[in-house]
């Protein structure tokens, strides 16, 4: 590729956590890029998110950590397993002291909308287009001419699709398999601090796990609010939208027979979502000479490791360091990104669907082994590879 002068043109669709977080980690490092947002306001949707060690550790590095304290709750305990029908803890992740001093770092749980407020924080205004509407792109010559819904076009040398799970230009890129039912679906809510029960309030992430589904719940927007996700069987849903709705009735009826403390919580939604669990098999290409992929556009996983954004959040970190490590060849530096990047959130993904079984095994011989795995577990320790990464100090990342 050849570009008029050392700094090329980068164009970063959908202006998620991992379209943010890319323009940010790419002004960090000196490099402009624009991003194009179908929303006409940045974080429009959403609930709770997950930013475990692996993510803070880069957050901190945008000079922006003390505007995410602002509203983000710093978790006393991560993935406490109870069992489902009296709450007996099988596992827990010191996520305090401990954590930070293996790692540290701590996790945090927080509102999606303050996630993207802190990463804005980070990126000057002219790099952010709403009401961006990506329709299709197409190679120009030395160029690549991106359309929009409006009718306007856009030149640009590179192409960052960071559109999410119905990915635009994932599809210019590779040719995934279709996404396959899962069986599962999640009920989404969040419930104001104050009507949900006391035990609720904790600074820790709690996962109920029982026959053929979970749910897991913590506190975010400085403890305001309490988040829901539950997993359950999707009854022949297909919907992915984070505006599909369901109804306490059918969220209690899931859970029936559970923990009363859990019924109490789920008494106290008012308007649950409801978001089928689509299957997609890890893509085995994210790039071209001129375009790549980042976040769920690249490697959309089950929600059940809590990695979608932080493993956005890392990519963004490692394609600025590819990319201005090799200013003179961006078709090599972003193909040297997906090198980096393609095993670890692979690794991710594998790991992700295979909790789908293990969280939801019916009550008996398979399930006694795995709590006593469980209870027998140092998880902290187990999730080394993924706290204690770095993803700006990736041995790989030096440019050969
Ligand atoms: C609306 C929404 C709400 C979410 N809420 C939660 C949540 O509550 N909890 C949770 O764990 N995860 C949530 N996620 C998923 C989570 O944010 C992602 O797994 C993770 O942050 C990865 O981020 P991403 O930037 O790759 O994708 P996303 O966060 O999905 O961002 C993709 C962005 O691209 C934009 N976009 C898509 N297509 C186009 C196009 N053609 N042109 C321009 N822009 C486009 C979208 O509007 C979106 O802003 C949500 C995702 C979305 C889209």
């Amino acid at each position: 590729m050849k570009l008029s002068n050392n700094f090329p043109r980068i164009a970063i669709v959908g202006g998620g956590i991992g379209g943010l977080a890319a323009a940010a980690f790419l002004h960090r490092v000196g490099l402009t890029a624009t991003v194009y947002e179908q929303a006409k306001h940045l974080g429009e949707v959403g609930a709770g998110l997950v930013v475990s060690p692996n993510s803070a550790r880069m957050l901190r590095r945008l000079g922006v950590f003390d505007i995410f304290l602002d509203s983000a709750v710093p978790l006393d305990i991560g993935w406490e397993f109870r069992r489902w029908e009296d709450g007996r803890v099988l596992s827990a992740e010191n996520m305090a002291d401990r954590c930070a001093k293996l790692y540290g770092e701590r996790s945090y749980v927080t509102h999606r909308a303050d996630l993207l407020q802190t990463l804005r924080n980070a990126i000057p205004d002219h790099m952010i287009r709403l009401s961006s509407r990506l329709i299709d792109v197409e190679e120009r010559g030395d160029a690549l001419r991106l359309r929009f819904q409006d009718g306007s076009f856009e030149k640009a040398d590179i192409v960052v699709g960071a559109d999410g799970i119905h990915s635009t230009i994932r599809g210019l890129i590779a040719t995934p398999t279709p996404a396959e039912y899962s069986g599962l679906c999640a009920f989404r809510a969040l419930v104001p601090a104050q009507e949900a029960p006391m035990f609720t309030r904790r600074p820790v992430q709690t996962l109920w796990i029982g026959p053929g589904r979970h749910l897991v719940h913590y506190p975010v927007s400085a403890g305001s609010m309490i988040n829901i996700i539950a997993v359950a069987p999707a009854a022949g849903m297909f919907d992915e939208d984070w505006n599909a709705t369901s109804t306490v009735d059918e969220f209690l009826a899931e859970f029936d027979g559970w923990d009363p403390r859990l019924i109490d919580l789920i008494s106290s939604v008012r308007n649950p979502g409801r978001w089928a669990l689509l299957d997609r098999a890890p893509l085995d290409r994210w790039t071209t000479k001129r375009m790549t992929l980042l976040g769920d556009a690249a490697h959309p996983m089950f929600p059940f490791l809590a990695q979608g954004s932080a493993q956005a959040i890392e990519d963004a970190a490692a394609l600025a360091h590819c990319l201005v490590g090799n200013l003179s060849d961006p078709e090599q530096a972003l193909f040297h990104y997906e090198n980096i990047r393609r095993p670890r959130t692979t690794r991710i993904q594998e790991l992700s669907r295979s909790r789908k079984d293990t969280n939801h095994l019916p009550d008996g011989h398979d399930q006694q082994l795995r709590d006593l795995r469980l209870e027998t577990a140092d998880p902290l320790l187990q999730n080394a590879w993924l706290y204690g990464y770095d993803a700006e100090l990736d041995e790989n990342l030096v440019v050969r």
